[in-house]
């Protein structure tokens, strides 16, 4: 069991009470930061399914606390994404090992619950302290210390200023991981949360010394075949509803087999669908392996806020996008979650007299 030497305390309100918008001053970061210096030996650990975000945000952290003569373990179930491994000092980051370990300080990054870190968690027999960072509305602030910022486009964002603001080692491959999480997590600087705020970090992140046509081409100029063999296949099968409001698609376990994918391929294809004109909501259904159904949702508004309706699954997420694993068929989780979808769409779009 992980002990609870400090209170347990939030410093931004996670979950339900937050607002979106909610920003933590210094005083946490100084918090954070005093115990950073003040402890030896870290675990770094990010959510399931990891994304540019989650990977990006460990390994930077990680690099800085190894400078600082730190020692770390940077795990995720998943270990490092074959797509991302070009992310300087990759091979860091790692599957958890079987026989857990002790640690001074967990440091939980950019996820929403805290059993999303899956295995990672699991390998973590004991620490002294749990710190949770993280930018997901969804995040009830889990942990000792707990620093949630909404307004975020990514917790990446937050890591820069919890380094900057702390003064710790920041170097290159530091920036280049940085700017790949934030780059991912804001769809290249286009999701609404972008703000002039995250294009002056990204600029202290070029004068870093990072090259951006080499990064974003690694990024997004990079995929395997199979990825559009895939598209091609979603796109086969992909139906509107509700006036065309609400499109989705759907990948089969046995279609996933023939294809031969992997599953970092689908990551981003669900942006074709809310990519369409008139399309609100987009999503996206993945059977898995273990008889439970991923959704991942993505919305166009905040009227329609597809966290609220992921959370009536047991998942979470932003506003805008978020996702779910239900227990059950394909058949069964479409029907049930296009309805949930629908009806919020109706209401949304229905003459307010
Ligand atoms: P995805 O659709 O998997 O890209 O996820 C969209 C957002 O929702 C990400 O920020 C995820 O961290 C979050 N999310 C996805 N699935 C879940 C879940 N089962 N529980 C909580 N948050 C989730
Ligand atoms: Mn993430
Ligand atoms: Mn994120």
């Amino acid at each position: 069991m992980r002990s609870k030497r400090l209170p347990r305390r939030r410093l931004a309100e996670g979950g339900l009470g937050v607002e979106d918008g909610d920003v933590v001053t210094t005083p946490a970061f100084e918090e954070i930061g005093h115990i950073l210096r003040g402890h030896q030996r870290f675990a770094i650990l990010g959510h399931v399914r990891p994304d540019g975000d989650a990977l990006g945000s460990q390994l930077a952290l990680a690099l800085s606390l190894q400078a600082l003569g730190k020692e770390v373990r940077v795990w995720n179930e998943d270990g490092m994404l074959e797509k991302y491994s070009f992310l300087p000092r990759a091979e860091l980051l790692t599957k958890p090992p079987s026989t857990p370990e002790d640690f001074d300080v967990a440091i939980a990054l950019d996820t929403a619950i805290q059993n999303r870190l899956g295995t990672a968690l699991a390998a973590v027999r004991s620490a002294k302290i749990w710190i949770n960072i993280d930018h997901h509305i969804s995040n009830p602030g889990y942990g000792n210390v707990a620093y949630i910022d909404t307004s975020a486009p990514a917790t990446a964002e937050i890591i820069f200023h919890l380094i900057k603001s702390q003064g710790l080692p920041f170097n290159r491959d530091i920036a280049e991981n940085l700017y790949a999480a934030i780059s991912t997590d804001t769809g290249s600087f286009q999701y609404p949360k972008t703000s002039a705020h995250t294009f002056e970090i990204a600029a202290e992140l070029i004068r870093a010394g990072l090259d951006v046509g080499r990064l974003s081409q690694q990024l997004y100029e990079n995929y395997p075949r199979r990825r559009l063999e895939l598209l091609r296949e979603l796109l086969r099968n992909m139906r509107f509803q509700q006036e065309s409001h609400v499109a989705s698609f759907s990948l089969t376990l046995k279609a996933a087999a023939e294809l031969g994918v992997l599953p970092e391929d689908n990551e981003g294809l669900i942006d074709h669908l809310r990519a369409v004109r008139g399309v609100i909501v987009a999503v996206f259904f993945e059977e898995l392996a273990d008889g439970k159904v991923r959704v991942s949702m993505r919305s166009k508004t905040d009227a329609v806020d597809v966290c609220a309706i992921c959370q009536k699954f047991g998942g979470g997420g932003h506003t805008l996008a978020a996702g779910a694993r239900l227990r059950g068929t394909l058949r069964e989780a479409e029907e049930q979650v296009l309805k949930e979808v629908c009806d919020k769409v109706a209401a949304h779009s229905a003459p307010s007299s």
